[in-house]
Formats: C-alpha cells, sequence, structure tokens
C-alpha cells in the first residue's frame, strides 16, 4: 500500500512568492498520477514538497496515513528520478544504482542482487562496467530508473525524467516507463510539461496554472469534459478552437453570433436549459478540430455554417485545414479542422462546415468556466 495525500498543501518562498496554493490530491495505491501544467504552474515544488526537498508552507502531507511533513527525505521511503539523471560521473553503472544501498548498509550479496534484478528489467545488463559518459541519453536516463528501483520505494517521483531526450527516444523511454509502472505495481508520480506524456501514461491527471490544481480526471475526461477554458485549450493538439460570440434568440431559435467573424449558427434545440439564462452574454464557443467538419451529408446532426481555407496541411492520413470564420478572411477566428477526407480543398475557397452538435464546448466569457447543468 502506498496512497499519497495532499490536503490544502500551499508553498509560499522566501521572496513572497505563492507558487502552490491549496493544493488537494489524492494519488491512489498503484496509480499514475501526472502532474501537468506549463512552465511555472507549480508541478516541479508539488513534487519537491512529496520528496522533502521543500518544506511546506502550510497544509499536510500524508503517504500511507502517517503525516509527512516534518519527516526527513530519507525516511519517506520514495525514490525521485530527475531530468538531468544526477549520475556521478566517476562511478560505473553498477556503482551508481548500488550507490543508495550502499549509504543504506544493505549487504553486498543483497545490492548485487537488487542491481542485476533491476539491470535485467531496463536492459542494462551488459552495460554494468561502463561509465556514464559512455551510455546514450536514453541509456543514462534508463540508469536513473535503475537507482530508484533497486530502492523498492513505496512511492516513484518522475521530474521530467525525457526532457533531454530526443523526440523518439522519448517516445520509447514513455512506454518503458508505463510498462514499469505495471511491472512493478508501484505508485507513481510524474512531472512533466507535455500534454502527450500526461495524456499516454497517466492513470489520472492532475493540470495545474499558477499554482492552483484546475482539474483532476481521467486522460478521456479532461478531453471530452473539461472544466474550464484552459483545460480545455492545454489539453489536445492541434488545441481545441474557441470562437467568441454572444447567445441570441431570433425566431424562436437560440442562435450563436460570433462577434467578430461571420459565423451566426443555429445552436441545437437540446441544449441544456442553463443556456436560457445565457441568453445575451458573451460566452465562448470550443470545438476541438476533429468536430470541425468540412465534408458532410446535409441530414447530419451538425451546426452549420462557412468558412475561408486558408492554409491546407495534408499529413497523408489526413488533413488540417485552417479556417478563418470571417468570409473576407479579415478579422475573424482562425480555425483548424483536422479529417480524413479525400478531396482536399483550396486555399481561397469559402466551405460549408459542419460543428459535430454533441460536440460543442461552451465557457463563460468572463471566468472561463464551462457552461453546463
Ligand atoms: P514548474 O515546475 O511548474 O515549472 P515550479 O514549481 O518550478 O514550476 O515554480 C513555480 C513558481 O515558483 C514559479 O513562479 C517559480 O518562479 C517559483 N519558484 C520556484 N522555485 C523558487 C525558489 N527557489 N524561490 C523563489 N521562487 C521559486
Amino acid at each position: 500500500m502506498a496512497e499519497v495525500v495532499l490536503k490544502k498543501i500551499s508553498k509560499q518562498y522566501e521572496n513572497g512568492v505563492y507558487a502552490v496554493k491549496d493544493v488537494n490530491i489524492e494519488v491512489a495505491n498503484k496509480e499514475f498520477m501526472v502532474l501537468v501544467g506549463p512552465s511555472g504552474c507549480g508541478k516541479s515544488t508539488t513534487l519537491r514538497m512529496i520528496a522533502g526537498l521543500e518544506t511546506i508552507t502550510s497544509g499536510e502531507l500524508y503517504i500511507d496515513g502517517a503525516l509527512m511533513n516534518d519527516v526527513s527525505p530519507k525516511d519517506r521511503d520514495i525514490a525521485m528520478v530527475f531530468q538531468n539523471y544526477a549520475l556521478y560521473p566517476h562511478m560505473s553503472v553498477f556503482e551508481n544504482m548500488a550507490f543508495g544501498l550502499t549509504l543504506r548498509s544493505f549487504s553486498k550479496d543483497e545490492i548485487k542482487k537488487r542491481v542485476h534484478d533491476a539491470a535485467e528489467i531496463l536492459g542494462l545488463t551488459d552495460y554494468l562496467d561502463r561509465k556514464p559518459k559512455a551510455l546514450s541519453g536514453g541509456q543514462r536516463q534508463r540508469v536513473a530508473v535503475g537507482r530508484a528501483i533497486v530502492r523498492k520505494p513505496k512511492v516513484f517521483l518522475f521530474d521530467e525524467p525525457l526532457s533531454n531526450l530526443d523526440a523518439k527516444m522519448r517516445v520509447q523511454m514513455r512506454t518503458e516507463i508505463s510498462k514499469l509502472h505495471k511491472r512493478l505495481e508501484a505508485t507513481m508520480i510524474y512531472v512533466t510539461h507535455d500534454q502527450v506524456e500526461a495524456m499516454t501514461m497517466g492513470d489520472r491527471i492532475t493540470v495545474m496554472k499558477d499554482g492552483f490544481v484546475q482539474q483532476i480526471d481521467t486522460p478521456l475526461h479532461l478531453y471530452t469534459k473539461p472544466v474550464n477554458r484552459f483545460v480545455a485549450g492545454f489539453i489536445g493538439s492541434p488545441a481545441m478552437n474557441f470562437i467568441t460570440g454572444k447567445l441570441a434568440v431570433v425566431d424562436n431559435e437560440i442562435r450563436f453570433k460570433e462577434e467578430s467573424g461571420d459565423l451566426d449558427l443555429h445552436l441545437p434545440d437540446s441544449l441544456p436549459a442553463i443556456f436560457k439564462s445565457k441568453i445575451g452574454s458573451k460566452v465562448v464557443l470550443g470545438i476541438r478540430p476533429e468536430d470541425i467538419h468540412v465534408s458532410f451529408q446535409e441530414s447530419e446532426s451538425m451546426v452549420k455554417g462557412q468558412a475561408l481555407v486558408e492554409v491546407v496541411e495534408p499529413m497523408g492520413n489526413e488533413v488540417f485545414i485552417y479556417l478563418n470564420s470571417a468570409l473576407t478572411g479579415t478579422a475573424g477566428t482562425a480555425m483548424v479542422s483536422r479529417s480524413a477526407i479525400r478531396t482536399i480543398p483550396t486555399p481561397g475557397m469559402v466551405l460549408p462546415i459542419g460543428f459535430d452538435t454533441g460536440k460543442l464546448h461552451f465557457f463563460d466569457a468572463e471566468s472561463g468556466l464551462v457552461i453546463q447543468e
């Protein structure tokens, strides 16, 4: 069992900056929890407070039900993997992996067994005598992970462990860490600024911004049910399209009239009643690129409009079409549609577009909160 609970945790640095404010997170036993958000949102500070590398200004941290606020890092039964690997250059791979166990006075036989077991899992058996400088970036990262594994900690903490690797190696290490998580059945908390890493690795994801938690949810829920505009825009690539406008009633129809471009959309009658209270207010319509269709049957359940094609990017299996909601191309909203259509449109064309009715998101223009019942 290794459950990690953060209760109203805040961190104020000496310079007065609040890096983290009232953070509540419950990481379940054996869960892979990702902390994600843009640079400076407080994710590393949160992880370092769990590790005991930063003091907690207020709030409580529990590991397995025990209060950890004043427990020293070495007594928390956690292991941390850093972005820069933090390997000792003068030591061999074996010695680097064994170092923490030697410090803790494990027997020579036990150290040998644990290092060899970890090396086997990570494919490092043939490299145990090498020094770090004779390894590739990916291998060094594996040694750093190995050093954590040999400790058999209750909780693994990862601080942007893949950001120094090239794109291909990052993808490979991503799946390796996911496999490792399944194999070790350990609780893992993983910090990254990369939403793709978060989406592909996390059982659940905590999205942070400006020191505050925005949403804690499964990857699928974050994608389909973002609670605010920030989460909606941060998760997903290309990002969700946002169109600012006003809700109005015309001839008994609820319409969305765009502020700057030419979109004037008849919204579905199935819209929840809460929208009635927003008539006349400024709202932001959110629609993901794959939910904007440029090719559809008239009978399909779509909110229909028109847009100007500005740029087309055929990717082979799909095409990205960059659209503008102003049919003259000036001052409208830039949007991107992503689909598998075969007939590629030409820039300059005005096309009928359809927004998938079930995939519309609406946000309050002031607060950014999702409008839903
Ligand atoms: P992230 O990991 O999400 O990039 P951090 O947790 O590193 O964010 O930082 C959160 C905020 O706290 C930032 O505004 C950063 O400038 C500030 N900060 C981080 N470390 C310190 C420090 N040692 N002293 C003062 N402010 C800090």
